[in-house]
């Protein structure tokens, strides 16, 4: 009997995972751990003697590949020594190469694309008999919401929770369209169990998770009610008052103001939007096909800073895209001083292949002047982040805690609802991981408040 031979010889297997790039990609190897365990494998952090050795890997820009490639030169040896190992390569990076990444890395026994990953028990049998194994079909409705994540490296506390998956934008310069394709939903009410599964297990804090959550949209097949943003978050705020809801990424283009006012009206919805702006130059947005303008950004900050007086908010940036002159990158350092971020993610412009900048442009920036111009964005970013947090010194504020501190297992390390990182000593008997505390803000660094409990 197949099933049961299958089921006894892979109740052995153990399979072994490494994740790269966006929390996506996390939070997908967390649904890839669920499929294998539901096949008998069981998860290990042993490379060395793990029968299946699967990267899920990113592809946003070329040193995302290249360090995947560095990882598969030292996965050779193990390979040597235990010729039965198999390799998989996953995610964005095998979505882009597909076949062709056999052919450039001879060990890969395994592609599989983001929304493939219900095959890979059928293309590991297939592997298993020497044949190598490829689906890089993306598709149009999946979403794996009926499948329950198996949490890895997970803290007990804090969880990401995928509500969409592919991205509808054409940004010029990424590569995501490609290799997660069209946008599509999941519906509300497996979010929404899974959060509450998720509280049921003691979590205290879950990221909703989706490349633009401003255009999560789900309508009801047999009711026909819709369910936007907005409503989502309101659906998962009302499962407990305890439960802190944040989300990633917003896009300034879709986020409206039933979204503010949702955050607005529930405490547990945190006071944080990350809300990548790219670049300040309207010309720059435009060659980006961004479809908004500075002035559009710049308005939706304001809205934010009305409604939401407290909330922090952090942004996308990239230095030396295609044509980029003096004058749009002191644009884009004008419009990180008008948005006031708490701190951003900033990166060189990189070139994906296959993107409508790279058909369209000239990737003209040299290295050199996307250097210095990063180092200035970086520059400007750590000035406006210590003068925030020097703003929040004397200030009390509710941590969820987390964990010990990376740097003294005497301190706790959590964050606020603005998402900063606050450390502080284990002065309160009895508190542990997943308890709120207040705590006053009585130093900090550029990245980090540090305080002390407060009663
Ligand atoms: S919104 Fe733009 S940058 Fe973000 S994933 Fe979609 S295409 Fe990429």
């Amino acid at each position: 009997m197949i099933g049961l031979e299958k089921a006894e010889k892979t109740a052995s297997k153990r399979f072994y995972i490494e994740s790269y790039g966006c929390q996506m990609n996390f939070s997908d190897s967390e649904i890839i751990a669920s499929i294998l365990s539901a096949e008998g494998f069981d998860a290990t952090r042993d490379a060395e003697h793990a029968d299946l050795v699967l990267l899920n890997t990113c592809s946003i820009r070329e040193k995302a590949e290249q360090t995947i490639r560095q990882r598969l030169t030292e996965f050779k040896r193990i390979k040597r020594e235990r010729p039965g190992m198999l390799v998989g390569v996953l995610g964005c990076m095998a979505e882009r190469l597909k076949g062709k990444l056999l052919e450039e890395e001879r060990l890969v026994d395994l592609v599989v694309g983001p929304d493939a990953y219900r095959t890979l028990p059928d293309l590991i049998t297939e592997a298993e008999t020497g044949t190598k194994a490829v689906n890089v079909l993306l598709s149009r409705e999946e979403t794996y919401a009926d499948i329950s994540p198996v949490r890895l490296d997970s803290n007990g506390v804090t969880a990401f929770v995928s509500i969409m998956r592919g991205c509808n934008n054409m940004c010029a310069f990424c590569v995501v369209p490609f290799t997660r394709g069209r946008e599509r939903s999941r519906d509300d009410q497996s979010i929404v169990n899974e959060c509450s599964e998720l509280v049921e297990r003691g979590f205290k804090e879950v990221t909703l998770l989706g490349q633009n959550v401003d255009s999560y949209y789900w309508v009801d097949p047999v009711s026909g009610h819709a369910v936007d943003f907005a409503m989502l978050l309101e659906k998962v705020a009302l499962i407990s008052p305890t439960l802190r809801v944040r989300f990633s990424t917003s896009h300034p283009k879709d986020i409206t103001d039933r979204v503010l006012h949702t955050m607005a009206m529930y405490p547990n919805i945190c006071k944080y939007i990350h809300l990548p702006v790219q670049s300040g130059s309207n010309r720059i947005l435009q060659l980006m096909n961004r479809t908004y303008t500075r002035e559009w950004y710049i308005a939706k900050v304001k809205r934010i800073n009305e409604i939401l007086p407290d909330c922090a908010i952090s942004a996308d940036i990239i230095a030396g895209f295609c044509t980029e002159n003096e004058e749009d990158h002191l644009d884009t350092l004008n419009i990180m001083r008008e948005s006031d971020y708490a701190y951003s993610y900033m990166f060189m412009y990189s070139e994906r292949p296959g993107t409508l900048a790279a058909k369209r442009y000239t990737d003209d920036v040299t290295p050199e002047i996307k250097k210095r111009r990063l180092a200035e964005i970086v520059a400007l970013q750590n000035q406006l982040s210590l003068d925030s947090n020097q703003r929040d010194v004397g200030k009390v504020f509710e941590v969820l805690i987390e964990g010990d501190s990376k740097r003294s297992a005497q301190q706790w390390m959590g964050r606020n609802s603005q998402n900063k990182v606050m450390v502080f000593d284990k002065s309160k008997d009895g508190v542990k991981p997943g308890d709120y505390v207040q705590v006053k803000a009585t130093a900090c660094t550029q990245g980090t408040l540090i305080g002390s409990i407060v009663e």
